[in-house]
């Protein structure tokens, strides 16, 4: 269930003058529980505007906005500012401090807005934030005696002292200096991590986007795309869980199915799959009809030729626009898996008790011919045994696919494959790819 949820919102100022501006235009996303996504986009893009309409600061022109389910448009005054002092906690570039108040009166206004009258229990949370912080011994002091850092630390220990489960921050880092700014993004990344908490936080910095679990582009006031962060271990766990549920669903939906039937009309999933392991930058159009032509292509309805030569096409004539290189090198790996996930989901038990063998060790055996063609130049007998023996195990997961990556770098007399590094990283995220393929949504 998405915690924040944006349908075909738009901000239109101006409407219908001369100096009319979209500042946003049809924003569809969706933020999850204890995500952490960053926005990303030049100045005047519409990234403030978003991040005020999710705080309930700034009505829509169009669209509904949904926050923890409720529809926060229909809401009236006093229902929004309870909203925004429960739910919310805003982190601004220029700290929004008032100067008129001591650094603890300013960590305590939210608490104040809220009619909280527990004097002794306010005190406490204050005091164990500007502890948190650093800053309790600045406590009685007006913020601008204290440093950009410091100020915003102020701001962060604000937006926490309700308790809030989101926190939006505009640019938090703007103002300050490399090793302030270090400072806060660590912070944010901890309340994320440690507290909980689902940040959504805006900025125009490239360098600052490795720390999200997804980014959202923006552009004209319009999402771009959406990025998925490969770094983080978070964002893939969910979505493989969100796919599994997908193959529940299926099965609850159709019980007289085969797993095998079930797996072909998982095929629009595995696509995403795959087309996820092939693009790393291309944008959001380009994926969707990707995802078709690869759909197609495991479907039978295109041959390898046609397939590769709807990678090359331009976008305009119906194609993906990839240069010829690109495309050839797409498709070849495209080409691989799928061949790959096909080996995997044959029956061969006959086969296999004609050979005398275990169908999983046929399988491993195919396989590992299949990857050895494609990555490796020189292999003996022993390391070949032992690397069909590894894929057997994999398969049937007894090993976890880091394990079987350090047995495949290991070297000969240490019982290991003794294959160079480089080629480990791809057999291993070939080997896990085609896995995932195979069985969906399964695979752990
Ligand atoms: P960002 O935060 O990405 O820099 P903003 O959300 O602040 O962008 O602004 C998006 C666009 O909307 C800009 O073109 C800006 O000039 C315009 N805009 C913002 N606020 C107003 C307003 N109150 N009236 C008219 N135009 C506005
Ligand atoms: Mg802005």
């Amino acid at each position: 269930m998405a915690l924040i949820e944006l349908k075909n919102v738009s901000v239109v100022y101006n409407k219908g003058l001369i100096n009319q501006s979209n500042a946003v235009l049809d924003i569809n996303l969706k933020i999850y529980p204890e995500e952490y996504v960053m926005i990303f986009g030049p100045s005047g893009c519409g990234k403030s505007t978003l991040l005020n309409l999710i705080a309930g600061l700034e009505d829509p022109t169009e669209g509904t906005i949904t926050i923890d389910d409720m529809n926060i448009n229909t809401m009236d005054h006093s229902q929004i500012s309870k909203f925004h002092c429960t739910k919310i906690g805003m982190i601004f570039q220029s700290y929004n401090l008032l100067s008129s108040l001591t650094v603890k009166d300013n960590i305590l206004l939210p608490q104040v807005f809220l009619g909280n009258r527990d004097f002794k229990k306010r005190k406490k949370r204050a005091d164990a934030l500007l502890k948190k912080f650093g800053i309790f011994e600045h406590a009685n002091k007006i913020p601008t005696e204290l440093s950009g850092g410091q100020q915003q630390r102020i701001g962060i220990a604000r937006s926490l002292i309700n308790d809030q489960p989101i926190i939006l921050a505009d640019e938090p880092v703007g103002n300050l200096d490399s090793k302030s700014a270090s400072n806060v993004l660590d912070i944010l990344k901890e309340l994320n991590e440690k507290n909980k908490k689902t940040i959504v936080m805006v900025t125009h910095n490239p360098d600052y986007l490795e720390h999200a679990h997804r980014i959202f582009y923006m552009k004209d006031g319009r999402i771009t795309r959406a990025i998925a962060n490969r770094k983080s271990k978070h964002y893939k766990k969910k979505d493989i869980s969100k796919k599994e549920i997908e193959f529940d669903l299926l099965a609850r939906s159709f019980p007289g199915l085969s797993e095998a039937q079930l797996h072909t009309l998982m095929i629009p999933f595995k696509a995403k799959i795959l087309s996820e392991y092939l693009l790393t930058s291309v944008n959001s159009d380009q994926i969707q009809r990707l995802e078709e032509f690869i759909k197609n292509r495991m479907m039978g309805k295109y041959s390898k030729y046609e397939f590769r030569i709807l990678l090359d096409r331009s976008f305009r004539k119906g194609g993906i626009g990839l240069d010829e290189r690109t495309a050839i090198k797409y498709s070849r790996e495209a080409e691989r898996i799928i061949e790959g996930a096909g080996l995997l989901q044959k029956d061969l038990k006959n086969t296999a008790k004609g050979l005398n063998l275990e169908e999983s060790k046929l399988k491993a055996k195919l396989i590992s011919r299949h990857l050895i063609r494609s990555y490796i130049k020189k292999i003996d007998s022993q390391q070949k045994n032992r690397f069909e023996h590894l894929i057997n195990m994999r398969f049937k997961n007894e090993i976890e696919s880091e394990t079987f990556s350090k047995a495949l770098d290991a070297p000969l007399d240490e019982g290991g494959v003794g294959l160079d590094k480089r080629v480990v990283k791809k057999i291993t995220r070939d080997l896990e790819t085609v896995l995932l393929v195979k069985f969906g949504t399964r695979a752990e």
